[in-house]
């Protein structure tokens, strides 16, 4: 018989770090376009999977002597390779029993309008920004590789539907939406990525979290973000959605800038690029790094990895991610100042006063 606790017994087997079940109608009120309900007819409960990111992950960015672990392993290994790999194995699980199980990793900028703006059919994917760069000759001026899809039957979405994972999570009780945006979790502070899976099993389904605020509202993630792209907590400038009663908000960051800070960090953060590189500012290429110009959108965000793409070149199939300030920041108070990750070490993740600014 398929049970919630069968299938939570066999994602840890398979190496999931936690598992939470919601009826999938906690996501009513999502955009259509955003809206898993719409996936297919019957569909009932919605798995979520939490894979933790281990803290050492990110500690060669923490101390600045190595950069590639986290974008490997953190966004490529857990996304490409661990999720799936427990995805396939629950479903499984679910199909011997005569259900369906529509797995649906993180699939990372493919929905019919944008994660980034909502723009309709702008799915310019961070894995498919190399090939962007390198034809861009041929690519339309907003690479919106999506912008002819349509519904193929009149009561279906455009595909392809991707819904909001962090909020996903929120709704399977694994955690709560940090003021960064960050998804926390009890067991992990901000250090997982999430999967899911849709079926059409009914299921006993977990509650939301409802114990301490997770996120302290302490405001280091805005503090130690090199691009200033999360508001202060005093702005007001918040984004709150009523999540089936359980009201969920976070700082409204600016996501374009974001995009290029993570993956390029600037002046003081990218030990990669040489200091005339940023001196130069060849075309003005580099103006929203440089605080040249405050606007940031996709032509900005283009400059700036046409410029930089070069200086650290990924072969993991994901932005080359060199910030983590946001994470990291959390991470160190939650262990200072008490919260989820208090104690979880024996050793603070943060050993030295201040984190690491290049002088230039
Ligand atoms: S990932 Fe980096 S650039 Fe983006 S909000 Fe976090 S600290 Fe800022
Ligand atoms: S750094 Fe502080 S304010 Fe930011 S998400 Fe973490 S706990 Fe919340």
């Amino acid at each position: 018989m398929l049970t919630s606790a069968r299938i939570k017994e066999a994602a840890l087997a398979a190496g999931a770090d936690a598992c939470g079940i919601a009826p999938v109608s906690r996501m009513e009120g999502a955009p259509d376009e955003m809206n898993p309900m719409l996936l297919f007819p019957g569909v009932k409960s919605m798995i979520g999977f939490v894979f933790r990111i281990p803290r050492g992950v990110q500690r060669g960015i923490e101390e600045g002597t190595q950069f590639y672990q986290y974008p490997s392993m953190a966004y490529g290994g857990i996304n490409e390779i661990f999720a799936p790999a427990v995805l396939y194995s629950v479903g499984k699980v679910i199909e011997d029993e005569g259900y369906e199980a529509f797995v649906y990793r993180n699939t990372g900028a493919r929905g019919s309008v944008s994660d980034m703006d909502g723009s309709a059919g702008n799915t310019l994917s961070p894995e498919e920004q190399i090939e962007v760069n390198e034809n861009a000759k041929t690519s339309t001026a907003h690479h919106r590789n999506v912008q002819f899809t349509r519904p193929t039957r009149p009561e279906n979405t455009a595909p392809d539907l991707q819904f909001h994972f962090r909020l996903a999570a929120v709704a399977c009780g694994l955690g709560e939406i940090g003021w960064s945006k960050m998804l926390l979790t009890p067991q992990f502070g901000p250090l997982q990525r999430v999967a899911f899976l849709f079926t059409d099993a009914e299921l006993e389904y977990d509650e939301m979290y409802s114990g301490p605020p997770l996120c302290r509202k302490c405001g280091a993630c805005v503090r130690e973000c090199p691009g200033g792209c999360i508001p202060s907590i005093q702005s007001g400038k918040k984004v709150t959605v009523d999540l089936a009663g359980k009201i969920c908000e976070w700082g409204d960051i600016d996501m374009w800038r974001c995009y290029a800070f993570y993956t390029h960090a600037g002046r003081y953060y990218n030990p990669f690029v040489p200091k005339e590189v940023f001196d130069k500012n060849e075309d003005g290429a580099l103006d929203l790094l440089e605080g040249v110009t405050d606007v940031a959108n996709e032509q900005e965000i283009m400059k700036v990895y046409t410029a930089l793409q070069k200086y650290f070149p990924s072969w993991v199939g994901y932005n080359m991610a060199k910030c983590g300030g946001c994470i990291r920041a959390c991470v160190h108070m939650l262990e200072h100042k008490g919260g989820c990750m208090e104690g979880r070490f024996e050793t603070p993740l943060r050993t030295r006063k201040k984190a690491w600014r290049l002088d230039r």
